[in-house]
């Protein structure tokens, strides 16, 4: 396995970064989980605005253009001769010195990491995921904003210790206000009277890639799609929830802090939506 890193590929086992990484010591980064289907990259070019909308934000110089970046993440696939892979970009703010100032670190670490993809069980497919709601908070965005894909996933890594702890599969987040914001990794969507619903990015969600592909997907079906608020109550009595995300595909959730959603299987528009969802991935990428 070839992994790049600022340059050049190196094995697995070269692939190292030093302990003075600010990325190692405060979270000081960003990344992005991308996928290939067939050879075909899913929107990379969006993955790779947000990593520079994030790098921008965080006053982190990426040493190349968008262009050179799009390259590199498919060269690393090519490389690794994969097909459908998971990849990982990663960019660190890179050594420095111990004090959090981040204008000390005056290299910053690229590294993109392509690998045979780990794929979901099929039976959270099939049957569906059981999720819950669970204490820890989403950030706003006037905390942290989530636009902002940074290494620093603690708030997330919580999120998710709390749903395993409760023997589900992800968690369901509020924000502060208590309006539903999104699952530790994944964004959510519900279902009702046959329109969907997600919240919007303001409230504590990423702006999923994955979700904004399957917004527009489901607008060109014909469907309403609301991105509005909507609480815990609103999720209790959808007709359908589904999650979102790079690697998740869409996850059909049947049921919500012991809730049973519609008939407690997978629903029609979700099953739908997946269908679609799979065949456009296929097809839309950069080979
Ligand atoms: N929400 C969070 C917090 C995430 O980390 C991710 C994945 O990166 C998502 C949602 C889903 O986003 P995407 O569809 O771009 O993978």
């Amino acid at each position: 396995q070839w992994i790049f890193m600022n340059g050049e590929y190196v094995g697995k086992e070269d692939a190292k970064v030093s302990v003075y990484d600010h990325g190692f010591l405060y979270g000081d980064g960003i990344f992005e989980g991308i996928r290939a289907y067939d050879g075909n990259i899913f929107r990379l070019d969006e993955h790779i605005r947000r990593l520079y909308d994030s790098a921008k934000a965080m006053l982190l110089t990426i040493p190349y253009t968008q262009q050179e970046m799009a390259e590199i993440v498919a060269d690393t696939v090519r490389r690794n001769e994969l097909e459908d892979a998971y990849i990982r970009l990663v960019v660190s703010r890179g050594p420095g010195n111990l004090g959090l100032d981040p204008f000390t670190c005056k290299t910053p670490q690229v590294i993109v990491i392509a690998e045979q993809l780990a794929l979901f069980p099929k039976e959270f497919y099939e049957r569906g995921m059981e999720i819950v709601t669970v204490a820890t908070r989403r950030n706003r965005s006037d905390i942290l904003n989530p636009k902002l894909k940074s290494l620093n996933y603690l708030n997330n890594i919580l999120i998710k210790i709390e749903a395993s702890l409760a023997g589900a599969g992800e968690a369901l987040t509020l924000n502060t206000e208590g309006y539903v914001a999104e699952g530790s990794g994944d964004n959510v969507f519900i279902v009702r009277d046959g329109e969907l619903w997600t919240p919007p990015s303001y409230l504590g969600a990423l702006e999923g890639i994955t979700r904004n592909a399957v917004m527009e997907f489901a607008r060109d079906m014909g469907y309403v799609v609301h991105e509005q608020p909507f609480t815990r109550h609103d999720v209790y009595v959808a007709d359908e929830v589904f999650l979102t995300g790079t690697a998740a595909e869409l996850i059909p959730v049947i049921r919500v802090d012991g809730r049973t959603i519609g008939d407690g299987v997978p629903g029609v528009h979700t099953l739908r939506l997946l269908e679609i969802f799979q065949t456009h991935v296929r097809t839309d990428g950069v080979k």
